[in-house]
């Protein structure tokens, strides 16, 4: 199927589907042809520095890493892809964010082009590997951006109505305003570290039975939670909404990302005010940012809602982003124990969801977030909420999937899991595929909890 003649199912205008998607486009990049996660139709944005040299920009290719710094001191960039392109090379990739999409395209264009095995400057740009790609496994990769602010939604209502069943109970578990509004709560952008960096375990007040005092130790219900990240790029100024049908204009991209989350020390504090210490310690993302432009062939209408259900007021309606705004992308969360390491066993599935389990699109989370004139910034960071699936193996948090720690998840180790002890680690994928189309991956996930 060639992807240009227009069988697909959904082109907005902002994410057109053009020659970088083809799937039939190969890499000189060896490993990057067949790649799992970053064939040439992906090109995530990233920070990294080698083994020996300071933090720069880098675009995930196969199993290297091609140095936007290096790229651009070799001159590989003109016209409308050279400003991106210098700031695709920064430490930290804020300036890139700010730019339009426009400017995004065109250095994604270029960076297709050069990678291509078809390209025009393939023996020039070929002759510089050694400057330009870095073995992946060689290097270290860091936050994309600095975090100015991170805020938390709560979006997928299984997950709400899975957790409102455990911490409040009564007739209808989900929250009388979940389906009108998405639910936020301001997180810590302090404490949000890329994947790879280690958990410590925290210590908090937590009430052991109700009515009696609570007690300051080490947390016993640490929990993970897999969401999908939101990248911002230009934002708002103060006091001037987004529009929604201009919401996703102002999306950069995506990342995984985990809410580390306490559960005891959660429910005893957030009474009456949200999530605080319990969520504060630790948030890991996967560094790549998998940009919406990779993205475009993977966008799918946002799932109907249930009858019964209200109609979202105007500011949150968009017609087009009703048709494209959800994102076909099949999430995984794996648990590798000690006692799965020490028996040589893989890493095992505790869980497999789809980002169209959402409830609210990015788009409705960017207008919801400014329609009180709150401005957003270019590199602030969304969590779309805790993704869980309908089936039994959806839930994205232990707390549903061991049903409040009353049912303990049996592992292949013969260990058995209600909460994460130490020296456990959670690792997150995430894919997307389609017919006729390259399938692509946002990278690893992973932390490991310490003492
Ligand atoms: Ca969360």
């Amino acid at each position: 199927m060639d992807p240009r003649r227009g069988h697909f199912r959904i082109v907005t205008k902002m994410n057109p589907i053009d020659r970088t998607h083809d799937p039939k486009r190969r890499s000189w990049v060896e490993s990057a042809n067949g790649h799992a996660e970053f064939p040439i139709q992906n090109l995530p944005l990233g920070v990294f520095s080698p083994r020996e040299g300071k933090n720069r920009g880098g675009v995930a290719i196969g199993d290297a890493i091609f140095d936007m710094a290096a790229a651009v001191r070799a001159g590989l960039f003109t016209g409308a892809a050279r400003k991106p392109a210098l700031m695709a090379a920064d430490q930290t990739l804020n300036r890139l964010m700010a730019l339009p999409p426009s400017a995004r395209l065109a250095l994604r264009q270029r960076l297709s082009d050069l990678l291509s095995a078809d390209g025009a400057d393939r023996s020039a740009v070929e002759s510089l590997k050694g400057e330009l790609l870095h073995p992946a496994a060689d290097c270290t990769l860091h936050l994309p951006a600095q975090i100015g602010d991170y805020t938390d939604f709560l979006t997928s209502i299984h997950h709400a109505a899975n957790t409102g069943r455990f911490f409040r109970g009564g007739q209808d578990p989900v929250p009388a305003n979940f389906r009108h509004l998405p639910i936020a709560y301001h997180g810590r952008a302090s404490s949000v570290r890329a994947s790879g960096e280690a958990v410590r375990r925290p210590h908090g007040q937590h009430q052991s039975r109700p009515g009696e005092p609570p007690t300051f130790g080490p947390c016993e219900r640490l929990d993970y939670e897999y969401e999908l990240g939101v990248w911002i790029g230009n934002g708002n100024a103060l006091g001037e909404p987004i529009a929604i049908a201009e919401a996703g204009a102002h999306i950069v991209g995506h990342c995984l990302l985990n809410d580390w989350s306490a559960r005891d020390i959660q429910r005893w504090e957030s009474q009456p005010l949200g999530p605080f210490l319990g969520k504060s310690f630790s948030t890991t993302i996967s560094p790549w940012i998998v940009t919406v432009e990779a993205l475009a062939p993977f966008r799918v209408p946002q799932p109907p809602r249930s009858p019964g259900d209200p109609h979202p007021l105007p500011y949150l309606w968009d017609e087009e982003d009703q048709k494209g705004g959800a994102l076909d992308c099949t999430l995984e969360a794996f648990l590798l124990t000690p006692g799965l390491a020490a028996k040589g066993l893989p890493p095992q599935r505790l869980s497999r969801a789809n980002a169209t389990d959402l409830y609210w699109t990015f788009a409705q989370m960017v207008a919801h977030h400014t329609s009180g004139g709150c401005n957003l910034n270019p590199g602030d960071l969304f969590g779309s909420g805790t993704i869980s699936g309908a089936l039994a193996d959806g839930p994205g948090a232990l707390l549903e999937l061991s049903e409040n720690g009353q049912r303990p998840i049996e592992l292949a180790s013969g260990e058995t899991r209600t909460f994460l002890e130490d020296g456990d680690e959670v690792i997150f994928h995430a894919h997307c595929h389609r017919e006729g189309f390259a399938s692509i991956g946002f990278g690893e996930c992973r932390g490991r909890i310490t003492a």
